[in-house]
């Protein structure tokens, strides 16, 4: 048994398992979990859909896993090492006699956070005041460091702030060129499919570039099969074409951007004929994309991680930026761009200040305003705020360096989704205190000292802003299990025995909120006008939505004024760079990584669903069956995978659907089956994002069993 359930027979939740935030239905049933799933029928997004996992939200909720009271280890941090039961009055005691220990002994920043962007708005803008505020340490990152940094570094370059999507989902359907660069969401959205197939109907043409064909390019009218790396090579392509036959939309480049000569200069050399050559991608394919997206009426670019976890990813993302802005499809209904979130909240989960560099509503850090405004909010003195840390994957290099000796990771499995991952597993084994709260022994648990009951989904009130920057509330719907509290609760408590309580002395999720919204008052991801009863009442507010009157802002530039000196966008010309790693004759190929449609991030919560892991229960690695004829692949045999950091076996799918130099694993297991023990972990030098998508790697066939 695991919740004392609510006394009601229907509840109503939100899918915890990606950034479409879908409407469920819980109602109550005789089977033997007591609920079942079912899509919300009237609430906006995804009417009446469910995916896969949406379906399955249950599965790991109501898991025998679940931790269910706080547990110490008794001897070493290591894997394998027996775990004792503790109190919650003794943990607190001792973590926080831990942390003021370590903190007397080696400074404030000797204790850092870790958190992830699957937490609500409130726990994630808790974690930053609590690290500020509670720690004064200046050390947080969170793993959407690794999702979205580098689309939040480009659009902010382009139009001086980041909101994902800039236009809603509901425009969509009216865009009559849609081009699909890097993002498979057929798989990782599924629920957003009708919007592109509603689309199709108004005769709407698809482009997709992937090195996969994925589910998604089945929706496509013309699919590139672009080599991993070779993104802003194809782009300027592209804009090459526009800029020579005078395709750009002149009035609107003269009117609203500035930056113009810097295209014309960087594309010259990027003709048809040339790029043809160099990736393999037809001539008439880029002539035919180019001339069809600059002279539609309308048009939208997505994007997601294929191009942006690269350490070219900024670059990539700015040139599909540039052809948006260059054809000026922007601001008008079926016209914009958008980088597609991933994790559930990976929207919100940026704007509240888990990142290193960032306070509340997209403030910098290092503005004096902004930390005046948001001090102010916290009843402290702006001095008394830290400076900026580091990123998400530097954050283990000050432990190996000896700066940090303890860290608290919450709603995060790092271990399983940093890249060069055996960096990391180095990095934990030296820390004098690792404190993980999560609802299961994840990888990152397994080297904790402490680890305590983190609250599901479905336990803890909360918002969180969907892939549109539309808000939502979700609702508590269940009671956290066992001896397990909202996640809010433990960091109050937590902040209480660090003698920082006063702080935090909020009674619900609600207060947290309520607080969220001052200190976002005037920042770029404004909610100052949003209240946990206006977001139900309108079923979603998206921001900015500066005042209690203010409708919210569905669409963004509408007016065509930037956030940017003089309210122009800023196109940017892309000198393309090579990869930090490029194939040669000891690693000849290319190592991918991607998401499966059936397992969430490291997979902690779907590889403990049993209907889910039924679907894939182990990464199988893709290649061409160019590649499998140079290996002498025979029918059964595996293959092993080799990059600098590391060599994995994996089993094989031959495919036609693959770039012939590539090799494709999903990245949502851990042990001998992650994928992150290969991958590179250089990061771009802006964004700090680490380059997942282009490793150079060795394949070879692996001895049968
Ligand atoms: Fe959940 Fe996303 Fe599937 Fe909707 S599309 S059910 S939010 S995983």
């Amino acid at each position: 048994p695991i919740a004392a359930e609510l006394n009601q027979d229907r509840l109503h939740s939100h899918c915890c398992y990606c950034s479409m935030q879908c409407g469920i239905d819980l109602i109550r049933t005789d089977n033997e979990v007591g609920w079942e799933v079912k899509p919300s029928q009237n609430f906006p997004v995804a009417t009446g859909r469910l995916c896969q996992k949406g379906l399955n939200t249950l599965g790991h909720v109501l898991h025998p896993e679940r931790l269910m009271a706080p547990q110490r280890r008794l001897a070493s941090a290591l894997p394998g090492e027996p775990w004792q039961q503790s109190g919650w009055d003794d943990a607190l005691d001792e973590i926080s006699s831990r942390i003021q220990s370590i903190q007397q002994r080696y400074g404030n920043d000797a204790v850092s956070v870790f958190g992830g962007g699957s937490l609500t708005n409130e726990m994630s803008y808790l974690l930053g005041k609590f690290t500020r505020v509670a720690l004064r340490s200046k050390y947080i990152d969170y793993n959407g460091r690794y999702c979205m940094s580098s689309a939040a570094a480009a659009q902010v370059r382009a139009f001086g702030i980041d909101r994902g999507m800039n236009v809603p989902l509901d425009d969509i359907p009216m865009a009559k060129y849609i081009i699909l660069a890097g993002t498979n969401i057929a798989e990782c959205q599924p629920t957003m499919v009708p919007y592109l197939m509603a689309a199709k109907k108004q005769k709407a043409i698809i482009v997709t570039i992937d090195p996969r064909q994925t589910m998604t390019s089945k929706l496509a009218d013309i699919h590139v099969n672009l080599q991993p790396g070779f993104d802003s090579v194809f782009v300027n392509s592209l804009l090459h074409v526009i800029v020579n036959e005078g395709l750009y939309d002149k009035a609107f480049v003269e009117s609203y951007t500035t930056g113009f000569e810097e295209i014309v200069e960087s594309v010259q050399h990027f003709s048809p004929d040339t790029v043809s050559v160099y990736t393999g991608i037809p001539k008439e394919v880029i002539r035919t994309i180019a001339r069809g997206f600059a002279n539609a009426e309308t048009g939208i670019v997505l994007t997601a991680r294929g191009l942006e976890q690269q350490v070219n990813g900024v670059e990539h993302t700015l040139n599909y930026i540039n052809l948006c802005l260059l054809t000026g499809k922007m601001g008008k209904p079926g016209s914009g761009f958008g980088a597609v979130t991933g994790q559930a909240n990976g929207q919100g989960g940026r704007e509240h200040g888990q990142k290193a560099d960032q306070l509340p509503g997209y403030r910098m850090i290092d503005d004096p305003a902004a930390r005046e405004h948001v001090a102010g909010v916290w009843g402290i003195h702006p001095d008394e705020l830290p400076g900026k840390g580091v990123s998400a994957y530097e954050l283990f290099g000050k432990i190996h360096d000896g700066e940090i000796k303890a860290m608290i990771v919450l709603g995060s499995n790092p271990l399983v989704s940093s890249p060069n991952s055996s960096h990391v597993a180095e990095a934990l084994k030296k820390l004098e205190l690792l404190i993980v709260v999560d609802m299961f022994e994840t990888e990152t648990a397994a080297y904790a000292h402490w680890l305590l009951p983190g609250s599901s989904f479905l336990e803890a009130e909360g918002t969180l802003t969907n892939l549109e920057g539309r808000v939502f509330h979700r609702p508590r719907a269940f009671h956290t299990p066992g001896e397990a509290m909202e996640d809010y609760m433990l960091i109050r408590k937590l902040a209480e025995k660090l003698g920082r309580g006063q702080y935090f002395q909020y009674g619900s999720p609600q207060e947290v909120f309520e607080e969220l919204c001052r200190a976002t008052e005037g920042g770029k991801a404004d909610y100052s006008g949003m209240s946990y009863e206006r977001i139900k009442e309108h079923k979603g507010l998206f921001w900015p939505c500066p005042s209690d009157e203010h409708p919210g802002t569905p669409r963004m530039f509408e007016n065509n004024t930037y956030y940017l000196p003089g309210g122009r966008a800023k196109l940017h010309g892309i000198t393309p760079k090579k990869p930090a790693e490029t194939t040669d004759r000891d690693y000849p190929y290319i190592l991918t990584t991607g998401r499966l449609g059936n397992h969430y991030l490291s997979g902690a919560q779907t590889r403990r669903t049993a209907a889910l892991m039924k679907k894939a229960a182990v990464p199988v690695a893709e290649i061409h069956p160019s590649i499998a004829e140079r290996i002498r692949l025979r029918f059964g045999d595996r293959i092993r995978i080799t990059t600098r950091r590391g060599s994995l076996v994996f089993d094989v799918k031959i495919s036609q659907e693959i770039h012939p130099t590539t090799v494709f694993v999903p990245f949502h297991w851990g042990g001998e089956h992650s994928i992150n023990l290969l991958t590179n972990d250089a990061l771009h030098p802006i964004s700090r994002m680490p380059e997942f998508k282009v490793c150079a790697a060795q394949i070879e066939r692996a001895d049968r069993e």
